[in-house]
């Protein structure tokens, strides 16, 4: 608590009362932790890669540049690494520019059919998934219609999907379903993959919060993902959930409030 004291007087000058005021210095403290911590993290995730690519120019320019196989190797790892680093910058643009318009209230929800928004997204990642060999089978067939900002449901499915491809096995399977619940659309992207203990997943929607940093940095994760999944989720009033099973696989669901 902050805390200012003055004393009231009277215009003649003798003191008629005092006036107190107390600050509830809580909520800003705790926004300035979450703010002084945000940095150092980016920091870090930050200077990984920098740190690896800087000791692989280093060892190029001692000398590897000349033997061919290893030089090729180490320009492998220094393209992996800028990736890394575009992928991080990229995901930090997005969710500042969706955190300010939350904040701004400046993004528009239209009421508009929710199937086309989420054959989108399984198109964005169809590739990917492919890539892997796994399927993703598509229960989306009524006419739902919710109030959305189509561009940003795509884009909290697509980082959905984009999960669900990266920690499942080979060969798996990802669904995707819509229904209704009370006065709620449920979309649900649910896999089989290596799927989360119980106690990571009230963290899990935190910035750079991973339960595997090795696994989900060789899979090209920034860990922001979720974070701006839940971002999205709250600007449509609805409500991000996470059921997870280790080794049975995860159920991600976004629920929308029905039009
Ligand atoms: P990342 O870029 O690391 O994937 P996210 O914010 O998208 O970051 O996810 C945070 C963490 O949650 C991941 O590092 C991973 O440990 C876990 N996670 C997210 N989705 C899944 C999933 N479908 N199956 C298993 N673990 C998941």
């Amino acid at each position: 608590l902050q805390l200012h004291g003055t004393q009231l007087r009277a215009q003649e000058g003798q003191v008629i009362g005092a006036l107190l005021v107390l600050n509830d210095m809580t909520r800003l403290r705790r926004l300035e932790t979450l703010r002084r911590d945000f940095v150092a993290n980016v920091s870090h995730e930050l200077k990984t890669p920098i740190t690896a690519i800087k000791g692989f120019v280093e060892t190029l320019q001692d000398g590897a540049l000349d033997r061919r196989e290893e030089a090729e190797r180490f320009l492998q790892i220094i393209e992996r690494q800028v990736e890394r680093l575009s992928i991080i910058i990229e995901d930090l643009m997005s969710l500042s520019r969706i955190e300010q318009g939350e904040e701004r209230h400046s993004f528009v929800l239209e009421v508009a059919p929710v199937a086309p928004v989420v054959a989108e997204a399984i198109n964005d990642c169809v590739l990917q998934a492919s890539q892997h060999d796994i399927r993703i089978d598509r229960q989306c067939d009524g006419d739902w219609r919710v109030a959305i900002n189509a561009p940003l449901l795509e884009q909290a499915l697509t980082n959905l999907l984009d999960n669900a491809i990266k920690y499942s096995s080979t060969g798996g399977c990802i669904r995707v379903s819509c229904r209704a619940e009370q006065n709620e659309l449920v979309i649900a992207v649910q896999d089989e993959g290596c799927g989360i203990e119980a106690e990571h997943l009230p963290r899990l929607f935190e910035r750079f919060y991973r339960v595997d940093k090795a696994r989900s940095r060789k899979a090209g994760g920034s860990g922001l993902g979720l974070a701006i999944v839940k971002h999205i989720v709250q600007i449509h009033r609805g409500q991000i959930q996470v059921s997870s099973l280790p080794g049975q696989g995860s159920t991600f669901s976004i629920r929308l409030p029905l039009a």
